[in-house]
């Protein structure tokens, strides 16, 4: 599939300490079109984890913009599912996103989980990634530790979690640092996501008009 072609060129860059997956031309991620709403589950053993929190505030943040956009809202509202991370298969998921290994077996922990994105809450310094599950739409999101920087700097987990969530609703990297979805090749890095204030980082105008385009009806 498309996303395994870019793995190569993933390959040959620069480790990146929390991104992810370079979502191609024509990304698998417009499911969202014509249909229902994506839902949206978090799974990780403890529920006062703040980036359960961060991840209801990042589905908001695209529901926002999409009506701000005259688009309708793709996500469903967001469970928590509480259980414990299989840790090795996530961070296989990982590796062959950022590695290009092969992708674990299906079905699996991951993929038997009823939602049609599952954020999966690492206890671990995994990179953070947006990976699709079995080509039928379903998406994985690992997001590493936020015990150490930097998802424990403030304001980064709600703007790391809504990055990768724009790599599900199809959107690439830019090489902005001011905004949301800056990524390789460009040296961005989620520590810039920091702020004192909660807010979160802006789209560009040309990703607002990819939105559209994927979207609109
Ligand atoms: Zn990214």
């Amino acid at each position: 599939m498309a996303l395994r072609a870019c793995l190569a060129t993933l390959m040959a860059l620069e480790s990146f300490t929390a991104c992810d997956t370079e979502i191609p031309g024509e990304p698998d991620a417009a499911e969202a079109t014509g249909t229902g709403m994506l839902t949206v589950s978090v799974v990780g053993p403890n529920s006062a984890d703040q980036r359960v929190e961060a991840a209801r505030e990042a589905v908001r943040f695209w529901n926002v913009v999409f009506a701000d956009l005259g688009l309708r809202r793709p996500f469903d509202t967001v469970a928590f599912l509480q259980q414990e991370i299989p840790e090795d298969l996530l961070a296989a998921y990982s590796r062959s996103v950022l590695e290009g290994e092969a992708a674990p077996a299906e079905p699996n922990a991951f993929t038997r989980v009823a939602a049609d994105v599952v954020i999966a809450l690492s206890d671990s310094a995994i990179i953070s990634f947006a990976a699709s599950l079995d080509g039928s739409g379903h998406w994985l999101v690992g997001i590493r530790t936020d015990l150490i920087p930097p998802l424990s700097l403030p304001n980064v987990p709600r703007n790391l979690v809504a990055h990768e969530l724009g790599h599900v609703l199809g959107l690439g990297h830019n090489s902005d640092p001011t905004k949301l979805m800056c990524g390789r090749p460009a040296p961005c890095r989620p520590a810039a996501f920091q702020s004192s204030e909660p807010r979160f980082f802006e789209l560009t105008e040309a990703e607002r008009a990819r939105l559209r385009e994927l979207y609109g009806y």
